[in-house]
């Protein structure tokens, strides 16, 4: 599927034939007028802020109207928010971009996606989901297709009254991207973090270790060679006997760790988790960079990126 832009003509077409309140999440829809919408009207930028609807009808009209770039929401929910004054709480959100995996399979470069690094999007933010569920008795978790990866947006109450610094630590948690100390061991982290080295091993080639500083050809090629050796090392605890590993020495050990907790993370922007006040693509809105419905998604295992082509995009392939 070509993903490419969408002309003022598309976007006009999508909003005032395709574009249906329905395909609102719930989460949104019952707290409409709670939230900062934002516009980037005409593919400049998101400038048009602070906007507050109070009923659906009203953006439907906006959207239909205005058709616009790109259309989004806050996080979070406001006393006023057309003044974004009197915060009250906001989600928790992750956002996995294929366009930023720091490892992925295919060729993309720049801010291009394709399915192959989208799908491996989709199968990070399952991973992350399980952790939350598993570890953080979190259950009110859904999926949104971006159109360049996904967004999982948890509306708990236990996180939504969550500050910055809290957040930020459910970040680390959930990537891997600290190591394990005594207290987090205990509280099931260590477990946690092995999983995300090992996934993260899993895709290194001897290229990227030899990124590693102090990282020897040999030593790279060694490890990539017995690569499943490894990964059951890892996965069952044993990390440190990586130091050990034909004369890596702590030096080098020190420094490959670095490197996964680096790597780790960059499956997530950070920042956006932390930011109690961004704004996210709208879904069932257009993303128009690349011709694509932010939506909702019920079924990640089975969610393929043909479902969030607009109607445009459908006839353009026949
Ligand atoms: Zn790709």
């Amino acid at each position: 599927m070509q993903l490419r832009e969408a002309t003022p003509e598309e976007r006009l077409q999508f909003y005032k034939e395709e574009w249906n309140k329905r395909d609102l999440p719930d989460f949104i829809l019952h707290t409409l007028s709670l939230r900062e919408f934002g516009f980037d009207l005409d593919g400049t930028g998101p400038s048009h802020r602070y906007n507050q609807f109070m009923t659906v009808e009203q953006l439907a009209d906006f959207l239909r109207n205005k058709a616009p770039y790109a259309a989004y929401a806050s996080v979070a929910l406001y006393e006023q928010p057309s003044m974004r004054k009197g915060w009250l709480k906001s989600e928790l959100v992750f956002d996995v971009d294929a366009k930023d995996l720091p490892l992925k399979s295919c060729s993309c470069v720049g801010g291009a996606v394709c399915e192959q690094c989208l799908n491996e999007a989709r199968q990070v933010a399952i991973q992350f989901a399980e952790t939350m569920r598993s570890d953080l008795d979190l259950h009110n978790i859904n999926f949104v297709f971006s159109g360049r990866g996904f967004h999982i947006r948890v509306t708990d109450e236990s996180v939504m009254a969550f500050e910055q610094a809290e957040r930020a630590q459910l970040v680390e948690y959930i990537t891997g991207c600290v190591i394990p100390t005594d207290v987090t061991i205990t509280l099931g982290y260590s477990r946690v973090f092995r999983g995300r080295v090992a996934r993260t091993f899993e895709r290194l080639d001897e290229q990227r270790l030899l990124q590693v500083h102090g990282m020897r050809n040999a030593l790279a090629q060694q490890l990539v060679k017995e690569r499943e050796r490894v990964l059951t090392a890892i996965r069952a605890g044993r990390l440190s006997d990586l130091e050990n590993y034909n004369g890596m020495g702590p030096k080098t050990f020190r420094n490959l760790l670095e490197f996964f907790i680096r790597l780790n993370s960059e499956f997530t922007d950070g920042k956006v988790t932390i930011d109690t006040k961004r704004i996210l693509r709208l879904p069932s809105s257009l993303h128009s960079g690349v011709s694509m419905k932010c939506m909702l998604v019920r079924d990640m295992e089975r969610f393929s990126i043909e479902e969030a082509a607009p109607k445009f995009v459908r006839e353009r392939m026949q």
